[in-house]
């Protein structure tokens, strides 16, 4: 039974390596929903739950930048249709739910007012909490990157019956901090608004060239598992080259596939965006750092030539 899993659990690894990762390696949409997944868990750990027991989440989205993010290699997507369709499907979902399953719903900016109906019936279900996520780019970038109408999160969250919470996306320990409890609140049945702030590293990364600020970039030090290891693979395929089949492709992937990242999968910090979420991203070795101004310090242009 046990080999069968871990045959299972090496095919999954395998086509999450060689299957290209679909967002920008910055993209901020990719660090949010990590930190969601990051805070069942720990919401999990907080209430010591194993097994059966423990809260499973529930990740129901539009279609878009953020949300086509890992729908089948990295399991983040329960449910995706069309833009405007996730909070009205969430609400759905919730009915035929466990009382162990908590449903988050999110859209982009652009799909917010197509979403309107939906997130005020999770506003108005007393039966229910709500967790709705905005991965706010400040544009459609799926249909060619049209500004959207105007929202004002704040003043239609609330009037919706939301409370409306801004967050960097890039500060992923404190956004899986942030959910582990939003969790909790969900069970209370509270209505909460998410709106992550500058997820467009594209956007951002040509501001930021225009304003003439130089981005910083990830480091990896010599305590990194997976160079250790590839330093391994390069010995053996010198000298013990008839071993090498033997040998996984890879020993640790966690920061390239938690934060689906092509610059820390290929070890290549030419590809950085200098996004900044290496420097909250609990690594096992403690081998991962940044250098230099980031997005995770702030999304704004002006604030960032401050720094
Ligand atoms: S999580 Fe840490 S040990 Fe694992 S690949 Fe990334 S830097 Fe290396
Ligand atoms: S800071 Fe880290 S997560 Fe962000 S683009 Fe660079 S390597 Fe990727």
């Amino acid at each position: 039974m046990a080999s069968t899993q871990q045959a299972k659990d090496k095919a999954t690894d395998e086509i999450t390596y060689l299957r290209p990762v679909s967002n920008c390696a910055g993209c901020g949409d990719t660090k949010v929903s990590w930190s969601v997944l990051e805070g069942i868990r720990r919401f999990n750990r907080k209430l010591k739950l194993k097994g059966k027991n423990k809260y499973e989440l529930i990740y129901v989205a539009d279609r878009g930048c953020g949300n086509l993010q890992g729908y089948h290699a990295y399991r983040i997507v329960d449910a995706i249709f069309c833009m405007g369709s996730g909070a009205i499907v969430g609400d759905g979902i919730k009915e035929s739910c466990s009382d162990k399953q908590i449903v988050v719903t999110a859209s982009g900016d652009g799909a917010f007012n197509f979403n309107i109906s939906g997130i005020k019936f999770a506003a108005k279900n007393q039966k229910f909490g709500a967790i709705n996520v905005i991965y706010n780019n400040y544009n459609i970038r799926m249909t060619g990157g049209q500004i959207p109408l105007e929202v004002d999160f704040d003043k239609e969250g609330l009037a919706l019956g939301f409370e409306v919470l801004h967050i960097n996306p890039y500060r992923v320990d404190d956004n899986a901090k942030l959910f582990s409890r939003l969790y909790e609140r969900y069970l209370k049945k509270e209505k909460i608004m998410v709106v992550a702030e500058g997820v467009c590293v594209l956007d951002m990364g040509k501001d930021v060239k225009g304003a003439g600020i130089r981005m910083g970039r990830f480091k990896r030090s010599e305590k990194c598992l997976d160079l250790k290891f590839f330093k391994e693979r390069e010995r053996m395929a010198r000298e013990e080259p008839e071993k090498l089949k033997d040998l996984p492709k890879f020993k640790c992937r966690l920061c390239g596939i938690g934060l689906r990242c092509h610059a820390l999968l290929n070890n290549d910090p030419n590809q950085c965006f200098g996004c900044g979420s290496c420097t909250q991203f609990p690594c096992p070795a403690g081998a991962l750092s940044f250098e230099g101004p980031s997005f995770s310090m702030s999304t704004n242009t002006e604030e960032l030539s401050k720094i």
